[in-house]
């Protein structure tokens, strides 16, 4: 598939996958790569044939069509070798409740040759505090951050997280978020599926988005989609007596009016706020609310899988040009 040097480099290398269940074809040519120590990140509604790919991946599916290496291992052929170096965290893990935390860790760790201290798994997860709690005992932002830990034991280089931070409060979000990037620190891979578009700009190196089993956009989160090339949007309300018209000279695709608040679409975001700041100083005007912004990953997120955006896509009452 791939010379021995760009093996070295890959963690995983899939080539025109595909998987059918019956009628259904579920991944129909999926290629892609993911470098070593990278965190990728794939994207994608219900039924867009993640968990199928990701599950090919890690060797618990069969696959119909295509090529596939996961640290220049086929997963097809379920090697030891392969299962060894690979930690994979599932949406819902299935443990012994009555273990301690500890003895869980510990416990996993016997399956592996190569194996990470179990107290240190457990501080890097931070649960240190409840090292001695039985499973059935812990919350279930506390549970996922075992499963991470029994994932995370066997000192593996590719990790898999499906999901990872479903059911975390904000804060314990922002810790997996560190840890997970600690990881990565570690030289580890992190091959990530997620619902939550902050969770993938905040981790990912590369995302991925699918959709009815393909891919349809592939690219670094802030150029997902040409983002960085999409207009900026500066929104203000300006006081009753001031309409658009009477605004300067403004570069802009496009100034609307919503409401009472002003829309400029602009591709020079700095020279065009410099302007309207400037002139609403210079004639004493309040303008409200004052903002702008770029598309976010999900706005290009529900463009690209045919959703409705909120931003950016308002209905203008009054356009001028
Ligand atoms: P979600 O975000 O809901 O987890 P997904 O992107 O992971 O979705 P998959 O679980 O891979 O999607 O499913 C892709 C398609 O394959 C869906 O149409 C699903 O109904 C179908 N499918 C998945 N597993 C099976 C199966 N074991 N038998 C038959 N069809 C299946």
């Amino acid at each position: 598939m791939t010379t021995q040097t760009q093996t070295n480099r890959l963690a995983i290398e899939v080539r025109d996958l595909r998987r059918s269940y019956g009628d259904v074809e579920a991944v129909r040519g999926v290629s892609f790569e993911v470098a070593r120590g990278e965190v990728f990140c794939l994207l994608g509604p219900n039924g867009a044939g993640k968990t199928t790919t990701v599950e090919i991946l890690e060797g618990y599916r069969t696959r119909s069509g295509g090529e596939a290496r996961v640290l220049g291992m086929d997963p097809a052929h379920g090697q030891r070798e392969l299962r060894e170096r690979v930690g994979i965290v599932l949406q819902q893990c299935g443990v012994q409740n009555d273990l301690t935390v500890t003895e869980l860790v510990e416990m996993y760790g016997r399956y592996y040759a190569r194996r990470r201290p179990v107290d240190e798994v457990i501080e890097l997860v931070e649960l240190g505090e409840k090292r001695n709690v039985r499973a059935r005992k812990l919350s279930g932002g506390q549970r996922r951050r075992l499963d991470l830990a029994l994932a995370l034991v066997g000192d593996p280089d590719l990790i898999f997280l499906d999901e990872p931070t479903t059911g975390f409060d904000p804060g314990a979000r922002r810790h997996a978020w560190l840890t997970i990037r600690s990881l990565c620190d570690l030289g580890k891979t992190v091959f990530l599926t997620t619902h939550y578009m902050d969770e993938a700009q905040h981790l990912a190196n590369r995302v991925a988005v699918m959709n009815a089993g393909q891919i349809i956009a592939m690219g670094r989160p802030e150029e997902l989609g040409g983002r960085d090339l999409r207009p900026a949007e500066i929104r203000f309300s300006l006081p009753s007596e001031w309409s658009l018209g009477d605004l300067p000279d403004i570069p802009c695709e496009q100034r609307t009016l919503e409401g009472e608040r002003v829309v400029v679409m602009t591709q020079q975001p700095v020279v065009a706020a410099q302007r309207i700041t400037t002139w609403a100083l210079d004639h004493d005007v309040d303008l409200g609310q004052f903002s702008v912004n770029q598309p976010t990953l999900e706005d290009i997120y529900l463009e690209l899988t045919g959703s409705q955006g909120v931003n950016q896509s308002a209905s203008a009452e009054e356009v001028v040009r």
